[in-house]
């Protein structure tokens, strides 16, 4: 390496290398994470108009040898372009048909839904559906209990394959989510084809909702009634006013999830949220 300071493409190339370096070895250490035990799934909230918890989304956290908590968006993104994304998606389905074997033998836990999130690059492995299918089966948990939050991408390259896939999910009776929800690119056209039960609004147009603009109430308006004519149910994220729930609810939604509810938390402290809910 050149002497620094002379131009400062010495520097550039320092930093540079010491990135890829560091990358690096995050690579090898989110590698060695998986087997080591380290990963956790944080499970968050979802309510329904009456502010009962229905179900959660699992969120993947990564905690160190150290103790610190590392979050998704730090790790996720690199787990894509390596291809660690898809032992990590299978740790997470694993883990997620696990938990839902356990609230099985529970009355007031069997009830619950969990979300997991589906990277795109896992959704196109050639086996994912049979993947998620044996996870439930391998449990004994009913398909009904697993929701997939998929994102808008998965349809971009082979709508036909990313149709076939989800049909076969739906028909063996697994919940599909549609994550993101206004984000991308989605055609209306073929999003009323496509068997979704939820179709979640994405928190930026939830966090519009605090000071709308009549273009803000328009564009959350028009996913609910969507969801309406579509028979989908929709869920709103990043829910964390009162404001925003109120405007929400009366215009229809039907599920809410966000920090007003309850941040992402470790498993037993959202079993105990569940537990402490008054009777119906
Ligand atoms: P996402 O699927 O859109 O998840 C929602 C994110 O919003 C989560 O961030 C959650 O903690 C955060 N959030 C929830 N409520 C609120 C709120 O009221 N206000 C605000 N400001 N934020 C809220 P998190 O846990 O950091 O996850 C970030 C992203 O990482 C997720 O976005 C998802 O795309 C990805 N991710 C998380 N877990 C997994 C996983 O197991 N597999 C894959 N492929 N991706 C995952
Ligand atoms: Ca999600
Ligand atoms: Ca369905
Ligand atoms: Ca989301």
């Amino acid at each position: 390496v050149k002497q620094a300071g002379r131009n400062g493409v010495a520097f550039f190339d320092l930093t540079m290398e010491a990135a890829i370096r560091q990358r690096h070895q995050m690579q090898l250490d989110l590698a060695a994470a998986i087997d080591a035990g380290e990963l956790r799934l944080y499970l968050q909230p979802q309510v329904d108009t009456r502010n009962r918890i229905v179900g959660a989304e699992a969120l993947l956290r990564w905690q160190r040898a150290d103790g610190t908590l590392v979050p998704p968006g730090a790790f996720i993104p690199l787990a894509e372009e390596t291809g660690l994304i898809l032992p990590l998606g299978r740790w997470v389905l694993h883990e997620a048909a696990r938990l839902l074997q356990q609230w099985q033998s529970d009355a007031r836990l069997r009830p619950l839904r969990l979300a997991i999130n589906v990277s795109p690059r896992q959704f196109r492995e050639p086996d994912f559906a049979q993947q998620v299918l044996a996870a439930v089966r391998d449990r004994a948990v009913s398909p009904d209990r697993l929701e997939l939050e998929i994102t808008e991408s998965v349809f971009l390259d082979d709508i036909d394959t990313a149709r076939g896939v989800l049909r076969t999910l739906d028909d063996a009776g697994v919940a599909l989510a549609l994550d993101d929800f206004g984000t991308g690119y989605s055609s209306l056209a073929y999003l009323a084809e496509l068997p979704f039960d939820v179709i979640k609004i994405d928190q930026r147009f939830v966090a519009r909702l605090q000071n709308p603009t009549r273009q803000d109430e328009a564009i959350v308006a028009t996913i609910l009634a969507l969801g309406r004519r579509l028979r989908m149910q929709v869920l709103a994220e990043g829910v964390e006013t009162a404001a925003q729930e109120a405007y929400l609810l009366t215009h229809g939604c039907h599920l809410l999830q966000g920090y007003r509810f309850g941040r992402p938390m470790p498993r037993e402290q959202f079993e105990a949220l569940v537990l402490g809910q008054p009777d119906e």
